[in-house]
């Protein structure tokens, strides 16, 4: 690289991009050009306009132009947007023309500086960013989106804790070092790209409507949850970022009955869109249903710029996803989830399966989607059962985590089970976030703090292994469940009779059994030995200390549990 050569300073907004470039500038004896500026000189008119009238395809390409202009010219420092580097061919070329230096900070200094402008100005320049409920959320998630095109540069430097003249220094330092460095011929080149990716695509950038994030290591994504809004689901999945396909997996019943919308609105994003219905039910969960989609994904020609879309129950949503997981080693996953068990439970968390002959769930990963979006009103044509079931985990959340949500859905339980269409995305949402937020703190359960989600589960999934997965709905199986962990919390002092009665009652209110009659309660305890849960041979327990706040407890007496079952099962 000559001495010459341009600098580009490149990082996100309110990083220091001008005031560092204009000091370098001076203390170098180059120009300086901010290339927002030039962009504003050439359109007459802010970048906030050129969005707003032209189109951010407008604005992009006058960014090319003055970067294509900028990196011409020698000895010149260019500061540049904070999303100059979504385009492919901006990349190249100020990693083959110049130096690239980028000014990191973290989200809260940038929405400190930020809030700091907006005080000492008139306001314009920070507002776009503070728009919205949540600015620093919005600051995260515009960041993490752009966070792999910044690695780009030859320099970065953290500006958190330096002045401005600090960061000079440090970028003079990164620049003695790089001018000394042996011209390399193996500079990175950055793979052809069929798009460069568009601000508009940043999750949560435009995503004002998401009910909430869930933030895992491995990923992020927008959960979303409506009324009778199943015709955006195109749009959402466009903001994710995918342009090419979207590859529908349903099953017979919730294809017949919105496969046709979820397509218009798909195909309405401009994406092209092909479908798969397998059977409903659970014996689709198999590796040879899984080998028929991977082979219509071949036929299909499937690239990793497509998407999967899982529109169905927790089934399709399992088997969708185990498929988005593996082929061609993971294609974006978008779980629309119509069941509520699906919506509550299984489509968040990124837990992807099929069964095995031997067991439920054997073959999975942990396969985080892209975007989850649930439409609340297909809730209306679940089968009676299935909803009640769903039902279910939803009072477990609230009675694991959330005791306000229990009053709530012991004051509006009439409302709720009629599908109140104002309220019952709002409970749906409560639900769903907490489980957002255990997958948060323990995405792949290596830390144990998922436990307490298995709360009823420690009789449920016995009873449901008993029965052969035939006679009792998951979420059935799990209210059975969670009244035997409760009599067991009880009987070693854990769980206040009182609120036994009230978890009780409110099962019951909800339509959902709690007792089963003529199983041997022997059999179901050596069922409850086999069971996953058991961790070192003892059984943990999840049990109610009150309501909203569950503990894990080891070691109950075998006799407790025999006298609970005894009388669960009477
Ligand atoms: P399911 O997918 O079989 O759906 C139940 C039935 O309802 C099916 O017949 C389905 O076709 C139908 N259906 C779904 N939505 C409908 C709608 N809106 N209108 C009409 N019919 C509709 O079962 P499920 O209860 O949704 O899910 C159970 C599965 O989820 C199990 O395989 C279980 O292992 C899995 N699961 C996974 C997780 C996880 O974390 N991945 C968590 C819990 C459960």
């Amino acid at each position: 690289m000559k001495d010459t050569s341009p600098i580009f300073l490149i990082g996100f907004s309110f990083t220091g991009k001008t005031s560092v470039g204009q000091g370098l500038a001076r203390r170098l004896g180059l120009a300086f050009v901010d290339t927002d500026d030039e962009i504003v000189a050439r359109a007459g008119k802010p970048v906030s306009d050129i969005f707003a009238h032209d189109g951010e395809a407008r604005f992009r390409a006058l960014e090319r132009d003055v970067l294509q202009e900028v990196a011409s010219r020698q000895k010149v420092v260019a500061s540049t947007g904070g999303g100059i580097v979504l385009d492919p061919a901006n990349r190249q070329l100020m990693l083959e023309k110049g130096i690239v230096v980028c000014l990191e900070a973290k989200p809260e200094t940038i929405y400190r500086r930020l809030c700091a402008a907006e005080a000492g100005t008139s306001g314009g320049v920070a507002r776009p960013l503070l728009a919205g409920q949540n600015p620093l959320e919005r600051i995260r998630y515009l960041k993490e989106f752009r966070q792999p095109y910044y690695t780009m540069a030859d320099w970065t430097v953290h500006t958190d804790n330096l002045t401005p003249e600090e960061v000079v220094e440090e970028v003079l330092r990164g620049k003695k070092l790089l001018d000394n460095r042996p011209e390399s011929p193996h500079r990175y080149q950055f793979p052809p790209s069929t798009s460069s990716a568009g601000e508009s695509q940043a999750p949560y950038c435009q995503e004002q409507g998401a009910a909430f994030v869930v933030n895992t290591p491995s990923a992020s994504y927008p959960v979303f949850v409506g009324w009778g809004t199943l015709h955006e689901l195109g749009q959402r999945v466009r903001n994710t970022g995918v342009g090419g396909s979207a590859f529908v997996i349903s099953d017979s019943h919730v294809s017949e009955l919105y496969g046709g919308q979820v397509q218009k609105s798909l195909e309405g994003a401009r994406l092209k869109v092909a479908s798969y219905s397998i059977p409903a039910g659970e014996e689709s969960k198999s590796l040879a249903w899984a080998e028929r989609l991977y082979q219509w994904l071949v036929s299909q020609r499937a690239e990793r710029i497509d998407a999967v879309v899982a529109l169905g129950g927790g089934v399709v949503g399992d088997l969708a996803g185990f498929v988005a997981a593996t082929f061609a080693r993971g294609l974006p996953l978008v779980q629309v989830p119509t069941s509520l068990l699906a919506m509550v439970d299984a489509s968040i968390g990124g837990k992807v399966a099929v069964n095995l002959p031997q067991g439920k769930n054997l073959v999975g990963a942990f396969y985080q989607p892209r975007l989850v979006f649930m439409d609340v009103e297909t809730l209306q044509t679940l089968p009676e059962r299935e909803l009640t079931s769903g039902w279910a985990e939803v009072l477990k959340h609230a009675l694991i985590l959330d005791s306000s949500l229990l009053e709530e859905m012991e004051s509006k339980a009439s409302r709720l089970m009629a599908l109140d269409r104002e309220l019952t995305p709002q409970v749906i949402a409560r639900s769903t976030a907490i489980k957002g937020r255990l997958v948060e703190e323990d995405e792949k359960e290596t830390l144990g703090r998922r436990v307490i989600l298995n709360y009823g589960h420690t009789i449920g999934h016995a009873l449901e292994a008993i029965t052969g997965y035939q006679r009792l709905l998951h979420g059935e199986a799990i209210a059975i469940g969670m009244v035997g962990a409760a009599m067991v919390g009880n009987a070693v002092g854990v769980t206040p009779a009182p609120l036994v009665a009230r978890q009780r009652r409110l099962l019951s209110r909800y339509g959902l059994p709690v007792s089963y009659k003529g199983l041997d309660a022997e059999a179901v305890q050596r069922a409850m030995g086999l069971d996953k849960k058991v961790s070192g041979g003892t059984i943990q327990w999840v049990l109610l200390e009150e309501a909203g706040k569950a503990v894990v407890r080891k070691g109950v007496p075998q006799d407790v549990v025999q006298r609970v079952l005894g009388k669960l099962l009477s």
